[in-house]
């Protein structure tokens, strides 16, 4: 079968059939106000795909031309979250580091009769814009001459002028269909310090200005973006073209943006719920920021194959955030071990057992290559309350009284009493090892149905661990309001006691508690309390969801 190619990769070809362009370079161009988001993922695997795919090229640029809200936290975060997701750029630039380069350009507009200066206010400029139905009126210094134009840019460039008094523009048609090839803005006055080019620069360009000039200046071939840029397409070849760039011209192509439910893309409210310490941080593991969602334990190969997924498409959606969630417990299914934790703990005293061993586990039985861990066992041991039944339903294949269960890499145990408090909780569980029992070289003739987990009382760790939910309810009544859904109980902390082994994990180090669900190690862990955070349940729900339709 032909491999099936998105409709980038058929320009792509065309392109590289046609000998329009010989070496395929795209770029990924994040403004530095924020963290990268699982949205960013997308734009990534998209344009890292095609250096890969093509063996090509793909730089990092940040898009810095807006000097006020931008941080170097966030350049340094960026650099980080891509190279988790295995991501190499070539070059790596800044949109600032061009200024000059468009500077040069907005001179030759102005000398081609192109762009003129205009003092007009940002609201006069609006209101002279007209509709779609309607053509626009023309700015009264429309018709100003070269000579005067260029002078008055240079005095905007010198700072002769407060913030807001002038702009240039570009002169292109005022009737046009397309509002924003009606003379736009391609540079205003502001004096404000940029975090790279300080205090040089009291002019800044505009994004539809600065960024064609930095795709054609560094040799992209494919500038690819999201799907609100395709009515900007017409201004941005119309840059490329009179500011008489060399051939290959860069091509726009515009993909639609990932969506996904209950899932927030805005930079802008991930920064309010940092300010405002609704969550612990940009890398708090329920937000969507590629740091949260790292921290969260997701693997980069989960996301990406996710990203593949999904596919390129022309037209907007939303994704469930199941299926991300599924994609993630695949791969963890494949390479996550597998350790004994236990929630709700009860007590088990083995009466016929003395002394204590060192069991061999096996880690993961879907792994390529097995391997084992030491697992302590001993007279007194941990099981989860939801595994023992006082009075059990039909078909209760766990701990019963009287009842056989076998212990995971252990031993088949028989219930012989139970004890409980004064309010008839259970307190503790007599039990007792059947001989001959032992996972592995089980002669013993009981058959079992049930396994559980456990942990051995005398060596075990006390964990604490974060369940999450996603930082959004659901929509209800209508309202989509990001600071009304804001789900309040996104956050639970309970504690656990987990299995020896887990001491000697790394942070980031991702598990499986047998029939629990994944877990990661998180970063806040010290010597003396593990802590761990959710992953994904071990329930798809995606898959349920969708084979049951
Ligand atoms: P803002 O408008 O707050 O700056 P942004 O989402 O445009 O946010 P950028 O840093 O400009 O953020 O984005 C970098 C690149 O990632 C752009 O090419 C953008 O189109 C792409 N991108 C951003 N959000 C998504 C998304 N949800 N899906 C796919 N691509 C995205
Ligand atoms: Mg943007």
């Amino acid at each position: 079968m032909a491999e099936s190619k998105n409709f980038i990769e058929e320009i792509i070809d065309a392109d590289l059939a046609e000998g329009k362009v010989s070496e395929v370079c795209t770029r990924f161009p994040p403004e530095p106000n924020g963290y990268l988001h699982i949205g960013h993922a997308k734009s990534l695997c998209i344009n890292f795909g095609m250096k890969a795919k093509y063996h090509g090229k793909c730089n990092l640029r940040f898009d810095d031309t807006n000097p006020s809200k931008e941080d170097t936290e966030y350049v340094e975060s960026i650099k980080s979250d891509i190279k988790w997701l295995g991501f190499e750029w070539d070059k790596l630039l800044f949109a600032s580091d061009y200024f000059d380069v468009m500077f040069d350009c907005a001179v030759k507009l102005i000398k081609k009769g192109l762009a003129y200066v205009s003092d007009e206010t940002a609201e006069e400029i609006r209101l002279r814009r007209g509709t779609l139905y309607e053509a626009g009126v023309e700015s009264p210094n429309r018709n100003r001459s070269v000579e005067e134009n260029l002078q008055l840019f240079y005095q905007m460039r010198d700072g002769v002028f407060p913030d807001g008094a002038k702009v240039l523009r570009a002169k292109i048609d005022m009737a046009s269909p397309n509002l924003n090839m009606r003379d736009p803005v391609i540079y205003r006055m502001l004096h404000a310090t940029h975090h790279n080019t300080g205090d040089k620069w009291c002019i800044y360009p505009m994004y539809d200005f600065a960024h064609p000039i930095e795709d054609a200046h560094e040799g992209i071939t494919h500038s690819i973006c999201t799907l609100e840029f395709e009515d900007h397409r017409p201004l941005y070849d119309w840059v490329v073209r009179q500011c008489d760039f060399p051939q290959p011209l860069p091509q726009q192509i515009e993909f639609a943006r990932l969506n996904i439910t209950n899932t927030i893309m805005s930079k802008r409210y991930l920064k309010k719920l940092v300010d405002e310490g609704k969550v612990m941080g940009w890398d708090d593991p329920r937000m969507p920021t590629l740091s949260g969602i790292r921290r969260r334990g997701y693997p980069p190969e989960a996301i990406r194959d996710f990203c593949e997924r999904i596919g390129v498409s022309k037209a907007n959606s939303e994704v469930q955030s199941s299926y991300l969630e599924s994609c993630v417990r695949e791969y963890l299914n494949l390479h996550a071990d597998r350790v004994m934790a236990v929630f709700d703990p009860i007590k088990v005293v083995l009466a016929n057992y003395e002394g204590s061993e060192e069991l061999c586990v096996e880690n993961n039985s879907m792994a390529e290559v097995q391997t084992y861990r030491k697992v302590p066992f001993s007279k007194e041991i941990y099981i989860d309350r939801s595994d023992f039944a006082l009075v059990p339903p039909p078909k209760y294949y766990r701990l019963k009284p009287d009842g056989y269960v076998r212990l995971k890499g252990a031993y088949i145990i028989h219930c012989d009493d139970v004890l409980t408090d004064s309010e008839g909780n259970v307190a503790e569980l007599h039990c007792s090892v059947v001989p001959n029992s032992r996972s592995g070289d089980d002669t013993s003739g009981v058959k079992v149905k049930g396994v559980i987990q456990w942990v051995d009382a005398a060596t075990c760790v006390d964990a604490t661990v974060r369940k999450l939910q996603s930082l959004l309810t659901d929509v209800k009544d209508g309202v989509t309001d990001f600071n009304e859904r804001f789900n309040a109980d996104s956050l639970k902390v309970v504690s656990a006691k987990v299995e020896r082994s887990l001491l000697s994990a790394h942070v980031e180090d991702r598990f499986q508690f047998m029939r629990v669900g994944y877990y990661v190690l998180d970063k806040d862990s010290t010597e003396g309390r593990l802590v761990f955070n959710e992953i994904v349940g071990l329930r798809d729900s995606f898959n349920t969801a969708n084979s049951q339709k």
